[in-house]
């Protein structure tokens, strides 16, 4: 069964054609700057990729017409008809608490997302915007949802909640939701293989670090919290988002600093986190600085750093016991300086690393970077969106059929 996972951002699309179950990538692309008088598409078939600049895409629908058009037309061809497309599966950012695992997209689901849009202003209605085409295009399809907050969904109460008044939540869906929900179902699902134990058995902590970056405490198997809340700007220090701070600080900034309130927002959002401390958000930049002896590069990776070890202390609290701890996404695949601050004297919570083991660990590779004693296993595993993806919409397919 071939299925095309699909990932519409405002702008662009990101593509992939898998055949299950033997999950072999047939194909993947990108379709950038749709909207703008020089749309880009860059595909990808076995290793060969075709670049084409400078063509104009006006929406999403010209965006995906050219993709299937590159899947099933000229010598990289990689299906003859729309028809041999038995599913797509879609990524969409917000499914409230409505979704708790992937779905066949109905008119009632597509009705759920939208309400869900002011959760999501900028990727719920460019996830529609996607599903939409894909309906034109591929009629023969299913199509399927996969949630960025589905897997977050077994929190307890007691996690989810703030502490503000019930009628927020019982009335406006105030709560924590969660994000990056695929990587940290698909990091724990392999964890669960290199520990040799089913998913259920296995208490994790899986630290999803890439320009946004959030951690996720795992009770057999189910999410029980995670760093992001109701919005990805709570948690972890980012590239350009601030994490946890006072609400308080957002007082000052209206109150004391005349600030208005899309300032604070686009302030916390885009210019805060790694850039805000230091003025770069790529942590390659920042680590080769902090080398060089640069004083606010040093401190930016510390604070990232110690942010993360907080949590692991937090969730281990949490969870009572931890068979694994995960890193995974850009930062936490490449950077063994990273990984090497955040583990370095966690001996009390039976962490240590093999320091070599993790130094060769590089992206693309997944395994164990635990010292011999250590308690608790430390893996690093290359994360997979649109595999998990797919295996979600197959399993959804197989169940419709
Ligand atoms: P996204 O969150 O946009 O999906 P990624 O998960 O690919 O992105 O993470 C991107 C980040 O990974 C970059 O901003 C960079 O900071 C970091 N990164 C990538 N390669 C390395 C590396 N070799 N060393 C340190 N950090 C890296």
């Amino acid at each position: 069964m071939k299925i095309l996972t699909i990932n519409a951002g405002s702008s662009s699309i990101k593509y992939q054609l898998i055949t299950m179950p033997d999950e072999k990538v047939l194909c993947n692309g990108l379709v950038e700057r749709i909207g703008e008088a020089e749309g880009r598409i860059k595909h990808t078939v076995t290793g060969r990729e075709t670049q084409i600049d400078g063509v104009p895409i006006a929406d999403h629908k010209v965006g995906l017409s050219r993709v299937a058009a590159l899947l099933m037309d000229g010598p990289d061809r990689v299906i003859d008809a729309p028809g041999e497309i038995a599913a797509v599966g879609h990524r969409v950012v917000h499914g409230g608490e409505r979704f708790q695992q992937s779905t066949r997209i109905t008119p009632a689901v597509k009705a759920a997302i939208r309400e869900l849009s002011p959760f999501a202003p900028l990727h719920n209605p460019a996830n529609l915007a996607g599903i939409e085409v894909a309906e034109e295009i591929f009629p023969q399809a299913e199509q399927v949802a996969a949630f960025d907050t589905a897997f977050h969904q077994t929190m307890p109460e007691y996690a989810f909640r703030y502490a503000v008044p019930t009628d927020l939540y019982t009335e406006h869906g105030v709560r924590v939701y969660g994000f990056h929900g695929t990587s940290h179902a698909y990091v724990a699902k392999a964890a669960a293989a290199w520990l040799g134990k089913a998913p259920e058995a296995c208490n994790l902590i899986t630290a999803h670090l890439g320009n946004g970056a959030s951690i996720t405490a795992i009770r057999n198997g189910r999410s029980v919290d995670t760093s992001m809340g109701f919005t990805p700007l709570d948690g972890l220090i980012m590239g350009t988002r601030c994490g946890t701070l006072d609400p308080a600080l957002i007082f000052f900034l209206s109150e004391r600093l005349d600030m208005p309130l899309d300032e604070i927002d686009s302030l916390l959002n885009k210019r805060s986190g790694l850039v805000g401390l230091c003025g770069d958000n790529d942590l390659r930049d920042i680590e080769a600085r902090a080398t060089a002896g640069d004083g606010a590069a040093e401190l930016a990776l510390t604070m990232y750093a110690y942010r993360i070890r907080k949590y692991i202390g937090a969730y281990a609290a949490a969870l009572g016991r931890v068979d694994a701890l995960v890193f995974t996404a850009g930062v936490g695949e490449n950077s063994s300086e990273v990984r090497r601050r955040v583990c370095t004297d966690l001996g009390l919570l039976g962490i240590s690393l093999d320091e070599v083991a993790n130094e060769v660990m590089v992206r693309g590779q997944t395994g164990p970077i635990h010292a011999q004693e250590s308690r608790v296993a430390v893996y690093v595993i290359g994360t997979n969106e649109e595999l998990e993806i797919a295996q979600q919409t197959a399993a959804v397919v197989g169940e419709c059929g």
